[in-house]
């Protein structure tokens, strides 16, 4: 990992231009972050997995000034905006919950969920799990119902990386079975339905706002796709956009992709808070 100092991170050109295009016009920025890992910490039991406070606020500082401020996580729209305590904060009243990849949705504006149906192969993977799990001795292996997918988390266990690496086999199987997809995490392998990705949500998104500029935070390799589009659309003349790593001991793979790489979500609520003092919010 390189060097990250939250207070003095270095950042690239085009993150300095997309920076300033930024305060020069932000009713025209979106600011878009990932949840696990880049507003909250990562812990054991992702059901606790709160979003830090200095986080929040400094998004809710940003949201008084720019056009749009949302979350795409691969969580369930519903427990990101219980475990950010999203609804109702002055300051994100237009915000956005992209759940579950973009599969799902809530807006603070209206309050409400969008929540499509389960595909049939997550309830029948669900079923298949623990015996799966317990016939590999890692019965231990803690799994997360998020509806429309289903997270192997290997954090608690003795070794999480051996964990890790004798799961990943029998769960492409089974996902391969039922028609899931395979989606790995920070000590996480994750089934679900094939289809959409954050590259795919922020896309529809930065279709919705015609942003000028785009912001996105995120840590782990799930945000790829969104980084990937951003990239994209920066090198076309389409918009600005600033990448945001929040960096980990346990994945490195956005920091190549980012224009500045901060320390967690202590760094990312620093440069949010940064950048809110620079827009006098
Ligand atoms: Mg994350």
């Amino acid at each position: 990992m390189p060097e990250t100092a939250s207070s003095q991170a270095k950042m690239s050109d085009a993150g300095l231009s997309a920076r300033a295009a930024l305060l020069a016009e932000p009713d025209r920025a979106l600011v878009c972050s990932d949840f696990d890992g880049v507003l909250s910490p990562i812990v054991p039991d992702p059901d606790t997995a709160f979003a830090s406070e200095p986080a929040v606020h400094a998004l809710q500082r940003l949201g008084t000034r720019v056009g749009k401020v949302a979350v795409i996580t691969g969580r369930v729209a519903r427990k990101a905006v219980e475990l950010g305590g999203l609804a109702g904060r002055e300051g994100l009243g237009a915000m956005s919950v992209l759940g579950l990849y973009g599969a799902e949705r809530w807006d603070a504006a209206t309050g409400e969920f969008v929540e499509p149906e389960p595909p049939e192969g997550v309830a029948a993977a669900r079923e298949e799990l623990p015996g799966l799990l317990q016939g590999l001795g890692l019965g231990a292996a803690r799994v997360e119902d998020k509806r429309l997918s289903l997270g192997v988390h290997t954090r608690e266990l003795d070794d999480p990386a051996a964990a890790l690496a004798r799961l990943t086999g029998p769960l492409t199987e089974l996902a391969g079975r039922y028609g899931l997809r395979v989606e790995p995490g920070r000590n996480v392998v994750e089934l679900r339905a094939p289809g959409r990705d954050k590259g795919d949500a922020l896309r529809d998104l930065i279709a919705e706002c015609d942003p000028a500029v785009v912001v996105f935070a995120g840590d782990d390799l799930g945000d790829v796709a969104a980084f990937e589009v951003v990239r994209e659309l920066r090198a076309s003349g389409r918009i600005e956009g600033l990448l945001v790593c929040s960096g980990s001991q346990e994945q490195d793979a956005l920091v190549a992709l980012a224009d500045v790489v901060v320390d967690g979500p202590a760094g990312v609520a620093d440069l949010f808070a940064r950048l809110a003092d620079d827009l006098g919010a």
